[in-house]
């Protein structure tokens, strides 16, 4: 039974800017402000940063009525509704936004193309957090959410001269494409987003699997199951023939997996910090592989500044360690 020699370590991986932002925001007002902080819903799509945070003091919360009058109330990457937007303010909280900006720009896309009388198109998972916000920027009934191209058969909006489309921004680059090109069939007059609406982190991640898969037997995704776009980077790889897992950590790795592979790409969605790929590749090197190599691939140079009140004028709470920011690799 021959055991895997090779690690191949995709670039770009792990956290993208607007993650970073966003821990770095309740890390920030952990630092600053006494616990709890209370942030509306997970900060981002991954267990391990979630339990990191927890243990520090942040609560995290799906209902505004959990959060007591007075509270510091953190808003998630993903982005929130009017209604919560109205409702957290309402309250009297202390708030800030940790909407990754990628998302703000498509809120802001739809508040303008509203006031010119556009009904919209949203491609995206019914019931994804940031699904929800977009959504939520209008009243119900002008956004028509389409998961797959047989959804598009299905809307019927109440005008066709003004539609516009935009996008969850962790879509699968090539479905989304797919879908958008049912749209246009269906609604000639369409209008498509300025610039794809798909973030740079997700199609930076999904091309440099597209790179890898032909030099892997199988790859590892880290992730945790909530995040779309780590589970776009596994399906991607499957739809490319390639055996792919997704794990939340390096315990659930089965060596199984492994029999008879000797090349073994590793990545990492968006949310995932780069401890977890190090332990990753700890856990692959006991099984057998002897090295591991980085692939070329785009070097991530964006970054997202913080709220005010958060900037660097007080004390921070780095809970994850300067070793778990993007920017920083285990090798
Ligand atoms: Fe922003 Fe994209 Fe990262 Fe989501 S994955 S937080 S949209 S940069």
């Amino acid at each position: 039974m021959s055991s895997p020699q090779e690690i191949i370590l995709s670039e770009p991986r792990s956290f993208c800017a607007g993650v970073d932002r966003a821990i770095g925001i309740v890390e920030r007002a952990l630092g600053k402000f006494s616990a709890p902080i209370y942030v509306h819903h997970e900060i981002v799509h991954n267990t391990y940063v979630i339990n990191e945070l927890r243990g520090k003091g942040a609560i995290f919360i799906e209902d505004l009525d959990d959060v007591p009058p007075g509270a510091t109330l953190v808003f998630s990457a993903h982005g929130v509704s009017k209604a919560i937007q109205h409702g957290a303010q309402a309250r009297g909280f202390q708030i800030f936004d940790a909407t990754c900006p990628l998302v703000t720009k498509v809120h802001v896309e739809v508040a303008e193309l509203h006031k010119e009388g556009y009904e919209f198109i949203m491609i995206g998972h019914k019931g994804h957090p940031e699904v929800d916000g977009t959504m939520g920027q209008l009243d119900s009934g002008i956004i028509h959410l389409v998961e797959d191209v047989a959804d598009v058969a299905r809307i019927q909006p109440t005008q066709t001269d003004k539609l516009a489309v935009v996008t969850q921004t962790t879509l699968s680059v090539d479905d989304a494409a797919e879908i958008a090109t049912a749209i246009k069939a269906r609604f000639p007059l369409v209008r498509s987003p300025k610039q794809q609406d798909i973030c740079y982190a997700t199609q930076n991640r999904q091309n440099a699997v597209k790179l890898m898969s032909p030099q892997i037997d199988i790859l590892i995704v880290v992730g945790s199951p909530t995040s779309s776009n780590s589970i776009r980077l596994r399906d991607l790889a499957v739809k490319l023939g390639t055996e792919a897992y997704m794990v939340d950590d390096a315990t659930e790795l089965q060596p199984e997996w492994f029999e008879g592979k000797s090349h073994v790409g590793l990545t990492a969605g968006a949310s995932a910090p780069e401890i977890l790929i190090k332990q990753v590749i700890d856990r692959t090197k006991a099984l057998g592989a002897v090295s591991v190599r980085k692939m070329a691939g785009i070097e991530e140079t964006i970054k997202f500044p913080l709220p005010k009140g958060l900037k660097l004028d007080g004390p921070t709470l780095d809970v994850l360690g300067g070793d778990l920011h993007a920017g920083s690799r285990c090798c």
